[in-house]
């Protein structure tokens, strides 16, 4: 049994509609046993905007684009041909190209299609999805053969300024190095010690911990998806590829279930005119974090893009390792289940 551990923090606050008296209004600390950090769960939605931003103004092309298709040829290089035959990798519209940015040993960004500057989160469909993540996970499977040092994979993303991203044409990143993530030692450690004492695996055993639960979203292809528990942030939800523990081991079927299961969430965000959002998805090496171990999708939104929308990383989430939740994850989860 994985412990989901919950404490009341027991908060007293004067109520408004009974002249300022105070009482106890919902509040509670959880942990997440994975990652480790705490969350608290406040009551009552804040960051939700009312009404859909208006995205007119900053994705509306107004000069150069290096991810459009006018350009990409001049503007981006050719992987070297050693690594990747040819020089390039493609699928479908989507296109992936080496970063100028170097954040990790070997990385590429993946454009989920160059003839179109913006995507709104209902244009990323099932297809702009899984051709992607299927472009994506080609390169890092000739990335990870051509390095034997290589053995920590990652494909993640950031979409609209309030995220991180700097460019607004969407697309998708990813990393390989010899070392892990923070996130990835931590499941290397959680994993392994968890494989140890149960000989089963930690995400198995969360699935089906929590399947049919409060926090159950539901199955697409070989993922099961849910909320977490103790979110890192709003809007959040994991989804678990079962029977694989590393992204470069990843089938096609795979790909495909996990595309749909984000083309359905990405769906709900817009219909609660949420924004930006950040993804990451994360594996293993084979071996490592116990024979249970599995890849990890998160997926997580951000401030909405508004001008002066306010930010969703306070002190609680920068300098008191505490997330600071205002939607609880039954409720969100109630949502997702009507579209899985
Ligand atoms: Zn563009």
């Amino acid at each position: 049994m994985i412990p989901l551990v919950e404490v009341d923090l027991e908060a007293m606050a004067p109520k408004l509609t009974e002249g300022g008296a105070f009482s106890e209004t919902p509040l509670v600390q959880r942990v997440d046993p994975l990652f480790g950090h705490s969350c608290r769960i406040v009551a009552g939605a804040k960051l939700q905007p009312e009404q859909a931003p208006n995205l007119e103004e900053i994705t509306t092309r107004k000069g150069f684009c290096p991810f459009c298709a006018d350009t990409i040829d001049s503007a981006t290089f050719p992987f070297p041909d050693e690594i990747i035959p040819g020089g390039r990798i493609s699928k479908g519209a989507c296109r992936v190209v080496p970063n100028i940015l170097a954040y990790s040993t070997y990385s590429a960004v993946g454009i989920y299609d160059p003839g179109r500057h913006f995507l709104s989160l209902g244009d990323f469909t099932f297809e702009v999805l899984s051709n992607a993540l299927s472009a994506m996970a080609e390169h890092g499977r000739l990335v990870r053969s051509y390095d034997s040092r290589l053995s920590y994979s990652s494909i993640n993303a950031n979409y609209l300024p309030s995220s991180g991203s700097s460019l607004i044409h969407p697309h998708l990143q990813s990393s390989h190095d010899f070392v892990p993530f923070g996130s990835q030692r931590r499941m290397k450690e959680v994993f392994g010690q968890y494989f140890e004492d149960n000989q089963t695996g930690y995400l198995d055993d969360l699935v089906r911990q929590e399947r049919n639960g409060p926090r159950w979203v539901g199955s697409t292809g070989g993922v099961d998806f849910l909320v977490p528990f103790a979110p890192s942030g709003f809007h959040e939800v994991w989804g678990v590829v079962s029977g694989v523990s590393d992204i470069v081991e990843l089938t096609e079927d795979q790909i495909e279930g996990l595309a749909s299961g984000i083309e359905k969430i990405l769906g709900v965000y817009q219909d609660k005119h949420l924004s930006a959002f950040n993804y990451s998805l994360q594996g293993l090496p084979q071996g490592e974090g116990g024979e249970g171990s599995k890849v990890l999708y998160r997926i997580t939104t951000r401030s909405s893009v508004e001008a002066y929308y306010r930010s969703d990383i306070t002190y609680f989430e920068r300098l008191c390792a505490e997330p600071m939740i205002d939607y609880s994850p039954e409720v969100w989860a109630s949502e997702l289940v009507a579209v899985f």
